[in-house]
Order: C-alpha cells, then structure tokens, then sequence
C-alpha cells in the first residue's frame, strides 16, 4: 500500500471562497491560529508529518506558526498570499504574490524551503495555465492545484488522478520530459464517475467506514494527498447566515473530524506530499510510475 499525505490549507474563514465577500471584523473571531495549532498539536502527538500550504497573509500576522511548523518537521507551502484565485490574477500579479510569500517566509523562518504550491479553491485550470510557467520560473518544483474532477466552483474535467507532469500548453497532458510536478488531492473512480474524496467536506460527510474503504481503494494504486482547513479542526462557535448549500458545505458535520482524524492517523502511514515525490523519484532521479 502507497503512502498517504494530509495537507492542511493555513487561512481564517473568511478566506473560504463560499463566505466570499463577508466583512472579516463582522464575525469578531479568528480561527487560524487556534485551528493550525491544534492540528500541530494532534500531528505531534500520532508522530505524523503533514504539508501545509500556508497563505502569506497568515505568516505575516503569525510568523510563530510557519516557524513552528518548519521546526517541528513539517512542510511548508505556499498558497497565496490573500486565497485570492488565479482566476482574478495576471502572470505578472501572481509573481509578484509569490515574490511578497518568499520574502515573508524568509523573515520568519531564515530560509525558503518551499517546493509545493497550492492555489486558493483549485483555481488552476486551462483558463490560467499561464500560472504553472509562473511557478516554475519562480522555483516551485510541484503544484496541487489541479482538481481532477468537475464540481461546483472548479475542477479539471480529464486531468489525470494520480501525479503527472503537466506539459507546456496542455495541462492535462503528461510529459516525461517536464519539470513541473502535479499531485493532485485525492479523487476516486467509481465506475464511470470521479468522485472527489480528498478534501474535508467528504471526510465530514461520510462515514468513517467509507471514507476509509474509499482509500483503501487509492492507496492500493498510487499514493494520496488530502486536505483540510483550520476551521474544520476548531469550529467556530457562531456561524454565519450563508445560503442552505453553502452551510451545509461549511459546517455539515464538523464534531466528526477529530476522532475520524485520529483513527486516520492510526490507520495510514502518513508522510508529506514532498517525501512521496521524492521518495517515487519524482523530484530528479528517475520518473515513478504512480499516474493515471
Ligand atoms: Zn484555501
């Protein structure tokens, strides 16, 4: 069985692209910090390393969090600087954003050991495939933006499941020969249909029992990433009037993930998505095999 890695996206509430407008001081609460240090916490005591892609505007106002999450192993990516999607970007807005994230990483951590790039709501699609020339240009050796699933605000229809090298003007296409990586989080076929599974929302909606079997299913074939938001960890206590969709996206269910997380990190090897690509070669060495 593959290993599998979590990656947990660092931003407050309002950066959710389903609260999209709110007036951040309305609500009076901020979860990031209390969310991501009681993920540290639960990661340090199953001894699990995971990814965080953190937005810039968090190391700017808690330079302690990246710097803890770099002292205590983890890997530390990039996911913006404000979760404003590439949609609303230009090349030249997104460089500059990469540019502000290094510059703020480097003053609270002294380095730049950031490999891993992911776009705020998976908003790398073939409208803004400019943005994989960008990351590399600026150093990024692999990207986790590209859904491969359709859904309601993004996603890629026939991007593949597993990783693959996104090639020059097609993104969907693998070339051998690319030096960009793709991991995209974890998506699951089932007979015709994908169905994402990977991120938070699926984690709270289903039973434990089909979650797992469900990745059980993957892990069999290649390896996974998931992905989870401070806020999921650390609910607030006072919710916001959002439409019926769009609450039950963001609150269905929150009581279950910390005990589903807990018998995650019991039951997978868990390791971060940079030590799955480099431990299959994906980063130099010779290419794996893990695409789809
Ligand atoms: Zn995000």
């Amino acid at each position: 069985m593959h290993p599998a890695a979590f990656s947990f996206d660092i931003e407050d509430w309002y950066h959710s692209q389903l609260i999209a407008g709110r007036d951040r001081h309305a609500h009076g609460v901020t979860v990031v910090r209390p969310g991501t240090e009681a993920i540290l916490d639960l990661l340090d005591r199953h001894g699990v390393r995971a990814t965080f892609f953190v937005l810039g505007d968090v190391i700017r106002e808690h330079p302690d969090l990246a710097r803890r999450i770099v002292d205590e192993g983890h890997e530390l990516g990039c996911h913006g600087m404000d979760h404003q999607p590439v949609w609303q970007l230009t090349p030249g807005s997104f460089r500059a954003q990469l540019q502000d994230f290094r510059a703020l990483v480097e003053e609270a951590v002294g380095a730049f050991p950031v490999i891993g790039f992911r776009a705020p709501t998976f908003s790398i699609d073939r409208s803004t495939a400019w943005a994989l020339d960008v990351l590399r240009e600026q150093g990024y050796r692999y990207d986790s933006s590209i859904f491969p699933a359709k859904v309601k605000l993004y996603g890629v229809h026939g991007a593949p499941l597993g990783i693959y090298r996104p090639a020059r003007g097609d993104l969907v296409a693998h070339d051998p020969a690319g030096d960009l990586v793709e991991f995209p989080v974890a998506v699951n076929r089932w007979g015709p249909l994908r169905v994402p599974v990977g991120g938070g929302f699926y984690l709270r909606a289903l039973p434990y029992r089909v979650f797992a079997g469900s990745l059980d299913r993957i892990l069999a074939a290649r390896p996974v990433a998931l992905y989870l938001h401070p806020r999921e960890v650390v609910p607030e206590t006072r919710r916001l009037a959002l439409s019926p969709v769009n609450a039950f996206l963001t609150y269905n269910n929150l009581h279950t993930v910390r005990p589903k997380l807990e018998k995650l990190f019991r039951r997978y090897r868990w390791v971060t998505m940079r030590e799955i690509l480099e431990r299959d070669g994906w980063l130099g060495g010779v290419p794996g095999s893990s695409a789809d």
